[in-house]
């Protein structure tokens, strides 16, 4: 296995060794961590994901070998640490088959991403009485940024419904772009149900009529991998904490010619040429967009995660996370009185359920005390409970190294919490 294999776009990435997921589990340090005693199972990847020791290396080296600022020093540390800031910008455009390094701008998260295309592009682009067409399905971050926009300018949020499985009606949101709606944001998975959208075909419906796609990658680039030229999306963010890298760092990819006709988001150093008092000269993409000293010991920890996931091979890991969907999806099924809540044709590794009489809170405290860590609530995601008619969920998220044997520590404590409360 070759580290120099990066995820190029999916048609070609060679099938590596078979995955083996105690190896692959022996690079988490923390899966080895007791909780009140019991081994830890660790189902709420969703929220965020465990760091493989090369991520955890990778940060110490950074701090412990080079930690300098970038883009201004002369000094020796100042540009090894620009060096590996940069390479790591590379790493991520290889990952998301970008066209340019340029197009890759690094924020704090997808949130941070997607709230700076509304704030520049939105700003610019939408004007009273226009439209902008989110899903029924978005995560917060990608409701809130569309909503201050459409607030500020008089224009109108509409909203692309779903079916009961959890899958957007693809007639109905190709009836919503009309001539009024100046972008699409759309989640590519959905981080409360699973689901996972035929982004290809409604970014093909957009385009038709020219409008502009953003896709919230969050979910869907630890599980599926991004090729935004194959997708042909002109936004995509995704947060590196989500991709077994560090907190604090994300990225938004934009076409070249949308970020360069776009006003710049936060200004500060940095983001400049030049400076007076009467007029300041804004530096060249990506700098544009990065005002202030960067997270750059977050890009470097974002820089290994895509490192170590080209070595074990996203691919690989992304088919053991669907047949461990398979197995999981069947065992919970069969508790009664237990509803699933997203059960769309095309999944990831997200169980989302209730449990008829149990508040979600309460089965997730007597998990934790089983040292199950799954998260309750509504997932940042008020309007898909709203539309299933339920306060929240109780949700299990995998990753590639959840095993069978914690399925099975789950089902087993849902049967306890059954016992308790009836
Ligand atoms: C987690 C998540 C976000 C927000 O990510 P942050 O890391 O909190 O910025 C946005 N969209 C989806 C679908 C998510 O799962």
């Amino acid at each position: 296995m070759s580290s120099e294999n990066v995820l190029a776009p999916a048609s070609s990435r060679a099938p590596k060794a078979p995955f083996d997921v105690w190896k692959v589990r022996e690079d988490f340090p923390i899966l080895k961590t007791r909780i009140r005693g019991k081994p830890l199972v660790y189902l709420d990847n969703a929220a965020t994901a465990q760091k493989p020791q090369a991520v955890l290396d990778a940060l110490e080296r950074f701090y412990l070998e080079e930690c300098a600022n970038i883009h201004r020093g002369v000094h020796f540390l100042s540009e090894r640490a620009t060096v590996d800031h940069e390479a790591a910008r590379a790493k991520v455009q290889r990952f998301l088959n970008a066209k340019d390094a340029r197009e890759i701008i690094f924020v704090r998260g997808a949130t941070e991403g997607i709230n700076l295309v509304a704030q520049t592009y939105g700003r610019k682009h939408v004007e009273a009485g226009d439209e902008v067409v989110v899903s029924a399905m978005e995560h917060h971050s990608n409701i809130v940024p569309w909503q201050i926009l459409c607030e500020e300018k008089n224009a109108r949020l509409v909203v692309a419904p779903m079916n009961d499985q959890g899958e957007l009606l693809l007639d109905k949101f190709e009836k919503l772009m009309s001539p009024r709606v100046k972008f699409v944001a759309l989640t590519q998975v959905s981080n409360a149900l699973g689901t996972i959208n035929p982004v290809q075909e409604i970014i093909r419906m957009a385009h038709q009529r020219e409008i502009p796609v953003l896709l919230d990658g969050a979910q869907a680039a630890p599980h599926l991998g991004a090729n935004v030229r194959e997708l042909d999306c002109d936004f995509y963010a995704f947060s590196g904490h989500k991709l077994f890298g560090p907190t604090g760092i994300g990225v938004l990819y934009g076409k070249a010619a949308l970020l360069e006709a776009m006003p710049p988001y936060q200004g500060g150093g940095d983001m400049i040429s030049s400076v007076t008092f009467e007029k300041t000269t804004y530096n060249s993409l990506p700098f544009k967009f990065e005002a202030g000293t960067p997270n750059i010991a977050g890009a470097v920890g974002l820089g290994a995660a895509i490192d170590y996931l080209n070595r074990i091979g996203l691919e690989n890991a992304a088919a053991y996370e669907r047949e461990l969907l398979a197995y999981a999806t069947e065992r919970i099924s069969a508790i009664p009185r237990l509803r699933l809540i997203g059960t769309a044709r095309e999944k990831v590794g997200v169980l989302s359920f209730v449990l008829e009489g149990v508040h979600p809170h309460d089965a997730g405290a007597m998990l934790d005390q089983q040292g199950i860590a799954i998260r309750t609530g509504h997932h940042c995601a008020q309007p898909v409970m709203e539309r299933f008619k339920i306060s929240g969920t109780i949700r299990a998220s995998l990753a590639f190294y959840n095993t069978k044997d914690e399925i099975e520590a789950l089902v087993a404590g849902i049967k306890e919490v059954r016992e308790v409360f009836g």
